[in-house]
């Protein structure tokens, strides 16, 4: 019998950002399939004890981890402490971000700041980390045709500028390039690295877009396909962009948008 190539069995699974929104169902996700997974979370530490008492109910193994991923030292402890744990990495999806909002005229240094810490240099510490770990893990005892795969949660705003939001645009079109020229960086080592650029999803982040009956009929206006995104609908994408399904896919972004990236304005021919 074939092996179930979708199956995260024996992975271990880091996800950053992992006690909220899309993160948190990532992370379920990936448990689900199999993968002993490392939660980080920053804040809402409930919330993540409570994602690993209902993954080690259902059998499977996790821990939660603390960590603020723009801090160097703090990255390097959450890989720690995956190997401490569960020996390995085989997985990394660097889902942290946020939002910090302004005219460009308003906008502080301590914003600008903020956001590309987390969305961008967060990244950039992940993904360093997760390259120098899979290397350094003997092939033999690989769970994947991989070496490791680095999943980046990016946003359709890597390629769709947005006026009032230059902080968090700009971390994701440098994030764009991050994951390309990373994946031809260590192609050669077997090591896959993608983004997944979600549209609108329904999560904390972007509350004030979804939750009235008038917000949430003005952005149905950008999303073709007339509905908002849930944090299931990323999660399974995730899943088999980790997968030995996507075995042949690096350097590339998956959009999960419901077609909010294909110029909606057009769409009554233009
Ligand atoms: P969210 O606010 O629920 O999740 C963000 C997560 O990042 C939270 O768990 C938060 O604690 C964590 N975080 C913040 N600062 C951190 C730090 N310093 N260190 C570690 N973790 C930190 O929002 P979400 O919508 O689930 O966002 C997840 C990702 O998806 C973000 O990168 C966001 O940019 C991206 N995204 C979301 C949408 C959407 O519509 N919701 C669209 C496109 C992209």
């Amino acid at each position: 019998m074939q092996k179930n190539s979708r199956s995260l069995k024996d992975h271990v699974a880091i996800v950053t950002g992992a006690s909220s929104g899309i993160g948190l169902a990532v992370a379920e996700a990936l448990a689900g399939a199999g993968a002993a997974l490392v939660a980080n979370f920053h804040s809402h530490g409930d919330a993540a004890n409570e994602l690993v008492e209902r993954v080690t109910a259902q059998g499977g193994r996790a821990i939660a981890v603390q960590a603020d991923v723009s801090e160097e030292s703090e990255v390097l402890r959450l890989f720690d402490a995956a190997v401490k744990h569960f020996g390995r990495v085989d997985v990394l999806v660097s889902n942290s971000g946020i939002q910090k909002d302004a005219p460009v005229a308003d906008m502080s240094l301590d914003d600008w700041n903020a956001v590309i810490g987390i969305n961008l240099t967060g990244q950039f510490l992940c993904a360093r980390e997760a390259v120098r770990r899979f290397r350094a893990q003997p092939s033999e005892k690989r769970p994947s045709r991989s070496a490791g795969t680095i999943i980046a949660m990016s946003s359709v705003h890597e390629i769709i500028p947005w006026a009032g939001h230059i902080n968090y645009a700009s971390a994701k079109g440098g994030l764009r390039m991050l994951v390309q020229s990373l994946a031809q960086e260590v192609a050669g080592d077997g090591i896959r690295v993608n983004a997944i650029a979600p549209g609108a999803i329904r999560t904390p982040i972007n509350k004030d877009a979804w939750d009235s009956e008038e917000a949430l009929t003005k952005l149905l206006r950008l999303i073709p396909y007339g509905r908002i995104g849930e944090p299931e609908d990323v999660a399974r994408a995730a899943v088999w962009l980790a997968s030995d399904e996507a075995d042949y896919i690096t350097g590339t972004t998956l959009f999960v948008d419901g077609g909010m990236s294909l110029y909606p304005e057009f769409r009554d021919n233009g």
